[in-house]
């Protein structure tokens, strides 16, 4: 999280803009009180062997936002920079995703402070399976399931959902999604955040009269998420992706990147930076490109007050959770700047995430072309949703997707009134 002090906690942004909808969508103060609380917060602090065999404590977190739609779903990420607020954040995030893209699900979130990137695979796997012991009350697939986030995959969910299945003496695929295949996984789930990206940013760009042949585009991040959007919308659109970066610094070359090249120098150099051909630019740099469209995919509160009125993009597809603050939202409309909110541009990791919990309780498995055109449909459906409400009430794309995912809880709640 590159936070920037008080005004920037991922917390409180979150609960600004229920704070903003509210206002929208005529919300009642009580169910805005319940929307604006987290229902349940674990903090766990856990002991790992390390591999000089000495023992370390780590800390690490799950919180389920909300569960009136349904079992909570959201991933786990591991990074130094993790905080319980922004897990908040991100598990408010999780539960307004889901809502819009009408999954039955409520939102949670887990995080882990810690740096993988100093971790032998030995001493993650050990933190691994001692989170998913701690936090193994909370999850299960009629509960919470996690799934992959920031520096994790398909191995640590492999890891978490034998850790439970050990726990429960049978094998439980449904407490994770974004398994391996071989345990459970579902096709088009590795690709699926990227994927839904794509969908995204191809429906506004048609219904702005943006041509995305040839579009001109630059990705922040190179993860889950960036590199594969970065590839798909070059192969499936014909975009021209000028410039992407990754923790360490970018790359530009104004007449295109090879993203399969750039992947295969990443894969063996660790860094995208040092491609042949192409120029340095700094991940600020890089948001501030004339380009056509802007695809943040890296971490929270990238675009803020201070460089809002400085990025040139028509459209800002949101790969990332978070990377707009409020106060930047309002400079980008007002430049009418077409922002693919995080909860509909990266909703197709969930989406297929969905689609792989269907399958786990099934037990049965569908082709990855079904998965495919299934999240196709869903985007499509979900964009024009988000932008026909958007247009309705006069408000950014945001706010108009807010307005439905707030909506949508808030009446499940209504329904099924307080207990006792
Ligand atoms: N971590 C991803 C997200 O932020 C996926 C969550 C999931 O599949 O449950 O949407």
């Amino acid at each position: 999280m590159a936070g920037e002090g008080a005004q920037n906690n991922p917390f409180e942004i979150a609960k600004k803009q229920i704070d903003i909808v509210a206002k929208v969508i005529n919300l009642n103060d009580g169910i805005r009180e319940i929307l604006k609380s987290p229902k349940r917060e674990l903090t766990v602090n856990f002991p790992v062997r390390m591999d000089n065999g000495e023992y370390k404590v780590f800390t690490g977190y799950r919180v389920q936002y909300n569960m009136a739609r349904g079992p909570c779903k959201g991933g786990i990420r591991y990074h130094p920079q993790v905080s319980l607020d922004e897990v908040r954040a991100l598990a408010a995030w999780m539960t307004w995703k889901c809502s819009v893209m009408n999954l039955p699900y409520g939102g949670a979130k887990g995080g882990v402070i810690c740096n993988p990137k100093e971790m032998s695979k030995g001493t993650l796997e050990r933190l691994t399976r001692r989170f998913a012991s701690e936090i193994a009350p909370l999850i299960g697939p009629e509960m919470d399931v996690p799934a992959p986030d920031v520096y994790t995959d398909s191995q640590t969910m492999a890891w978490i959902m034998d850790t439970y299945s050990m726990q429960k003496g049978f094998s439980v695929p449904g407490v994770v999604t974004g398994k391996p295949i071989a345990i459970g996984g579902s096709e088009g789930r590795g690709e699926a955040t990227g994927r839904g990206c794509m969908y995204a940013i191809r429906e506004a760009a048609k219904r702005q009269g943006l041509k995305t042949k040839g579009a001109t585009v630059a990705v922040q991040g190179f993860g889950n998420a960036g590199s594969v959007v970065a590839n798909l919308i070059s192969k499936e659109l014909g975009s021209k992706v000028v410039a992407v970066s990754d923790s360490r610094g970018g790359i530009y070359n104004k007449e295109g990147l090879d993203i399969t090249k750039v992947e295969a120098h990443k894969a063996k150099t660790g860094q995208v930076e040092g491609f042949p051909g192409a120029q340095k630019i700094s991940n600020e740099d890089l948001l501030k490109l004339d380009v056509d469209i802007l695809i943040p995919a890296a971490l929270e509160n990238q675009i803020t007050s201070k460089n809002a009125s400085q990025i040139k993009a028509k459209i800002v597809a949101e790969a990332a959770n978070g990377p707009t603050t409020p106060e930047a939202d309002e400079v980008l409309f007002k430049n009418k700047t077409t922002v693919l909110p995080d909860i509909l541009a990266n909703a197709g990791g969930v989406t297929v995430s969905y689609f792989e919990w269907v399958q786990d309780l099934q037990g049965y498995f569908w082709p990855e072309k079904d998965v495919n055109e299934r999240l196709e449909a869903v985007m499509a459906q979900s964009y024009k949703a988000v932008a026909d409400t958007a247009e309705k009430y006069g408000v950014n794309n945001r706010t108009g997707a807010y307005a439905i995912a707030v909506d949508r809880v808030a009446t499940a709640i209504r329904l099924r009134g307080i207990y006792p």
